[in-house]
């Protein structure tokens, strides 16, 4: 660039400088020619001039001479002689000075008459000084005269031509002046179309490629990071360019970097929970559906087996689920582009269109059967288990953003796992449903005063005896006009309004009255009653529930209080401190549902429980998967290491029971041992009841 601009102005300055050149040398000329003027031909004007005034000047003096007296004459000889010379020393001047051969022969002939006239002066001399006036006089008039007309006619032709060649002179210099001036302006006007074709060059080549670099480097700012700066050829401007190039392409993979951890999932690289949530995915007007999956159990997993294993069970769901998703694209199960999140822990998204409910369902039966191959961890196998709660469009096709899927899903996803069934679809019905027990259980204070409720027992049997060792107490509700309504149904929402307090309330008055009626002839059943999260909330539980066992005078060692894992989590401190001093009072507690909340084992220790009640989704079918028989396995290990009696919950089979029995468990409950009893029912069982349970009275 600079060799650009240092080339552009040399050659502006070269063109000055030829320009002057060209208008020195005439100038020189007409210099030249003045000086001449001054010094040669205005002089030799100047004695032609003179010679023609002599030339007058000596007629007039002979005149004088002619009629001086005889003793003045000597002073007018003088004066004509000294005229005479003069005339002589011009002509002898002008003999050298006159370059014109017109002006040579005119003083050729000058020369010839002022012979003519020095013969006519001798003549007219000789003719005064013989005293001969008239003759002097008559020579005068015939000869010096005519003579001396000559000269004057040949001086003053002389004279003529010298002003001719001045005036030529003249015309000459100012043609050749207004010629310097034509060229001057034409070279300038050269020069000025030159250094504005320079300028237009210079602004192309200098100015137009660091616009350019300006327009990059605003591309960059505004996050174009595609646009390369092209080469110019102009070294300086290039390697801007190229440092601009560099800048754009760090600056843009850094940027990829920082949205990639903004939105991928750093374990599985899929999408995260704000990919799936930013606008640019809003275009997706085709996705009506989506499914969240949840691997089911993770929390186990992870505190049993290690979070290793979890991470790759997690690993294990996205890779398999990645490829059935891609697939199911492939062949046009569901429509192009579905959309694969992890959004936290175990739970996926996948977002896509599908015609119908109906094919919807068959993408989850292909995960299904992805998902039955155990995942083999450092040599373990463990199995992967899925709830998966669906949500779409609905039946009138209403278009909804995605994240009113995502809420739908996610109450679809509780619904099932409420129900414990491996998937359910959100519809209107079940949030109005949802609305409706929110209700319902503004009834239940009328339920306890009117006596709708009822406490349902299912004993629980020793697994090493075979013996039952006592009851958990299942609340029923006779609604009179719903009919039965299952706890199930009811429950979770009374603990959301904290209605379930006044169930607890009525469940435990229930409790203590059985212990009591049973102290005689069972003094070893105990009986086990649902606490919710709600009772453990309130301060004074503990010490209501003292007076009520101080009051029924019954050994609290009968009375024992489960506890779901989720409860106590809310707030760790406030709720082991609360279980300590239940635990004051007497009261064995158990954990209950194990396995499906989110606890830490590291606070289970410091909980002063009793027993540990896996979950009956561990128990359903756990005798033909080895890897739940692991987890399994791990939880009683675990339990017994802390000193725990461990229940299985749910046992439905021999199969089953069995499975359970050679893990370790200690207590079972369930269908097959018996499903929950009240009135005749359960008084028959009661009476059943071998006489060995019976002895220990
Ligand atoms: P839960 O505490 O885990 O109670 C055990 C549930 O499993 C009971 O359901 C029982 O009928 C059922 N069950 C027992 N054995 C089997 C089996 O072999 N197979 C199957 N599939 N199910 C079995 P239920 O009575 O419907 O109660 C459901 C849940 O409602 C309870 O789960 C508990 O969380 C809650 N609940 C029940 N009664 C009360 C109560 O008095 N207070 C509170 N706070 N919650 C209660
Ligand atoms: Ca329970
Ligand atoms: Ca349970």
């Amino acid at each position: 660039m600079g060799r650009r601009l240092a080339l552009g102005f040399g050659a502006l300055v070269t063109l000055m400088l030829i320009a002057l050149m060209q208008a020195a040398v005439p100038l020189k000329l007409v210099g030249d020619g003045a000086e001449r003027f001054a010094t040669q031909d205005m002089q030799r004007l100047l004695r032609v001039q003179a010679l023609s005034l002599q030339i007058e000047g000596v007629g007039v003096s002979f005149i004088r001479l002619l009629n001086a007296p005889r003793d003045t004459r000597v002073a007018e000889y003088a004066d004509v002689d000294e005229q005479n010379r003069r005339i002589d020393g011009i002509i002898a001047t002008l003999g050298h000075d006159l370059a014109d051969a017109q002006q040579q022969e005119t003083l050729k002939r000058l020369v010839a008459c002022r012979a003519i006239y020095a013969d006519a002066f001798i003549a007219t001399v000789d003719e005064i000084e013989g005293d001969n006036p008239a003759a002097a006089a008559r020579a005068l008039t015939e000869q010096v005269n005519p003579a001396l007309k000559a000269m004057l006619v040949e001086s003053n032709a002389l004279l003529s031509r010298e002003r001719q060649l001045v005036e030529d002179q003249l015309a000459n210099a100012q043609a050749m002046l207004r010629r310097i001036v034509w060229l001057m302006a034409a070279v300038s006007a050269l020069v000025v179309a030159i250094a504005a074709w320079l300028g237009w060059r210079t602004t192309r080549s200098v100015v137009m490629p660091l616009a350019r670099l300006e327009s990059g480097a605003k591309d960059i700012a505004a996050g174009n990071y595609g646009h390369l700066i092209e080469a110019t050829g102009l070294q300086e401007v290039d390697r801007v360019g190229e440092a601009l190039n560099t800048m754009a392409d760090t600056v843009s993979q850094r940027e990829r970097q920082i949205s990639q951890q903004a939105f991928e999932d750093s374990l599985t690289g899929l999408p995260n929970r704000a990919a799936l949530l930013q606008p640019a995915q809003a275009g997706k007007a085709r996705h009506n559906t989506l499914a969240l999956l949840d691997l089911a159990r993770l929390k186990v997993v992870n505190e049993t087996l290690g979070y290793t294993t979890g991470d790759s069970l997690i690993l294990a769901l996205a890779e398999r689920a990645r490829t059935v998703v891609a697939s199911a694209a492939a062949d046009g199960l569901i429509s192009p582009e579905p959309v694969l999140a992890r959004l936290a822990g175990g739970t996926f998204a996948i977002w896509f269109g599908t015609t119908s409910r109906h094919d919807a369902q068959a993408l989850l039966t292909q995960l299904e059967h992805v998902v039955e191959a155990p995942v083999s961890c450092s040599g373990q196998l463990v199995d992967l288990n899925l709830v998966v709660g669906f949500a779409d469009f609905g039946e009138a096709g209403t278009e909804q953003p995605v994240e009113t899927l995502l809420r739908n899903a996610e109450i679809a996803l509780h619904a099932a796992k409420r129900s414990a069934q491996t998937h359910a679809w959100y519809s209107e019905a079940q949030e109005a449903a949802r609305v409706g027990h929110l209700g319902l259980v503004t009834d239940l204070r009328a339920a306890v005063a009117d006596n709708q409720l009822q406490m349902w027992l299912q004993p629980k049997f020793s697994l090493a005896t075979g013996q039952a060792i006592g009851v958990e107490a299942l609340v029923r509700w006779q609604h009179p006009v719903r009919g039965f309504v299952s706890p199930a149904e009811f429950v979770p929402f009374a603990e959301q309004t904290g209605h379930i307090t006044l169930v607890t309330q009525w469940m435990l008055q229930q409790a203590l009255a059985t212990l009591s009626s049973w102290a005689t002839p069972y003094p070893h059943l105990s009986i086990a009653v649902n606490v919710s999260t709600r009772d453990l909330q309130d301060p004074s539980f503990a010490v209501r529930v003292k007076d009520m066992v101080c009051a029924s005078g019954i050994n609290p060692k009968r009375l024992r209080l489960e506890i779901t894992e989720s409860g106590l989590m809310d707030d760790t401190r406030r709720s082991i401190a609360l279980l300590h001093a239940l635990r004051d009072i007497g009261l064995p507690l158990s954990i209950d549902d194990f396995g499906t909340g989110y606890s830490s084992l590291a606070y289970l220790q410091q909980m002063p429980v009793t027993e540990l009640k896996i979950d009956r989704s561990f128990i359903d079918k756990v005798d033909a998967s080895p890897g739940t028989q692991r987890l399994v396995h791990a939880m009683v290990e675990m339990g017994h290491g802390l000193g725990l009696m461990v229940t299985a919950e749910g046992v439905e089979t021999e199969a089953e029971k069995g499975t359970i029995t050679r893990l370790g468990c200690d207590v079972m409950q369930g269908y097959l041992g018996s499903r929950p009893l009240h009135g005749k029912a359960l008084q028959d069982w009661l009476d059943r009841l071998p006489a060995a349970d019976r002895a220990q009275a």
